[in-house]
């Protein structure tokens, strides 16, 4: 049957010209030259035209929904367009509850249509590429951009401006597209994807905060947390540190939510056993903190709010997080 294209905004619809208006899904795809050639039927439909900073989980959730039916309905995969700055959290959240073997394939672009050498072109045809691959199948959500595959769980916006924005510090790439033939080379652990069916009214309660530690941090941001929030994930200092004085405060935060310890610095894990000074990640274990693992703050948040939105009882996160993080 081909790919359904789902546009929900972003630069790749920002015309960038006099036309003002946002490009559409029909548009964007007519964009695409080399697409005839490639004898896929694309049908494009429009859903939420937001930049990516504004979209919400429950728009995210909506999607996927919508991408789902297309899949049981008989698309071969499906591709979403839309803002990239969001991209690695709308991506993750997709990838944890897509149901299907055929690819979702997300993707955007760094520079507007009117602009020169514009890649949402280029971005979408690989896409289009990636969404029918039979290499692609059983990969879950995956980010194409740039002519790199990318798995929702590892992926990065590294760059604000360049065209090379997507990255997968801890992994790699999983595939490329070369010569239009995509080349998978890594296939990424699959877990049993969660319920996408989440009350809506649970998901607006479940309030994830975010805080990143910095040199000299009081955490007096943190103060009142658990009267506003549900849960809290920590991007702490390289293998999950945080100042000595912070530790008791997050300790507290602990007995009253979740509360996940990842790394600010952008790829590896945190430990669980290797230092022990106070605000150390054994430290912070003990006073009950929830080891992230490989998982960035920003997908760990989103992870915590899914399960928090789902009811999820505390053993059940952590043991959430111990087999995906
Ligand atoms: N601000 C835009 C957005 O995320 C940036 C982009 O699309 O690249 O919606």
């Amino acid at each position: 049957m081909g790919v359904v294209l789902l546009a929900l905004g972003g630069t790749i619809s920002v015309p960038g010209d006099s036309r003002g208006a946002r490009l559409s899904g029909a548009e964007i795809t007519a964009a695409v030259l080399d697409l005839a050639d490639l004898g896929v039927g694309v049908e494009a439909r429009d859903v939420h035209a937001v930049p990516s900073g504004s979209l919400t989980f429950a728009q995210v959730l909506d999607v996927v929904e919508i991408a789902a039916r297309a899949v049981t309905e008989g698309a071969d995969g499906v591709v979403v367009t839309q803002g990239t700055d969001t991209l690695e959290e709308t991506a993750f959240l997709a990838d944890l509850v897509w149901p299907h073997d055929a690819p979702l394939a997300l993707t955007g672009a760094m520079r507007q249509p009117a602009m020169a050498g514009a890649d949402g072109p280029a971005n979408v045809l690989a896409a289009v590429r990636v969404a029918t691959a039979r290499e692609a199948r059983g990969a879950g959500a995956l980010v194409v951009f740039n002519d790199e595959v990318h798995a929702a769980r590892w992926v990065r916006k590294t760059h604000s401006t360049s065209t090379a924005a997507f990255a997968s510090p801890s992994a790699g790439p999983l595939g490329h597209v070369v010569e239009g033939r995509v080349r998978m080379l890594l296939a990424p652990p699959r877990h049993e994807p969660l319920s996408a069916e989440v009350d809506r009214e649970r998901l607006a309660a479940a309030r994830v905060a975010l805080h990143v530690v910095a040199l000299d941090d009081d955490g007096a941001q943190l103060q009142g947390l658990d009267r506003t929030h549900r849960g809290l994930v920590v991007a702490g200092f390289g293998v999950g540190h945080v100042p000595g004085a912070l530790a008791s405060r997050l300790g507290t935060l602990a007995e009253h939510m979740p509360v996940v310890l990842t790394s600010r610095t952008g790829s590896g894990s945190v430990l669980r056993h290797t230092y022990s000074a106070p605000g150390s990640e054994t430290d912070l274990r003990r006073r009950g903190l929830i080891d992230g693992g490989f998982l960035d703050p920003y997908k760990a948040r989103v992870l915590l709010r899914l399960l928090l939105a789902a009811g999820a009882a505390r053993a059940d996160i952590v043991e959430a997080f111990a087999s995906r993080g």
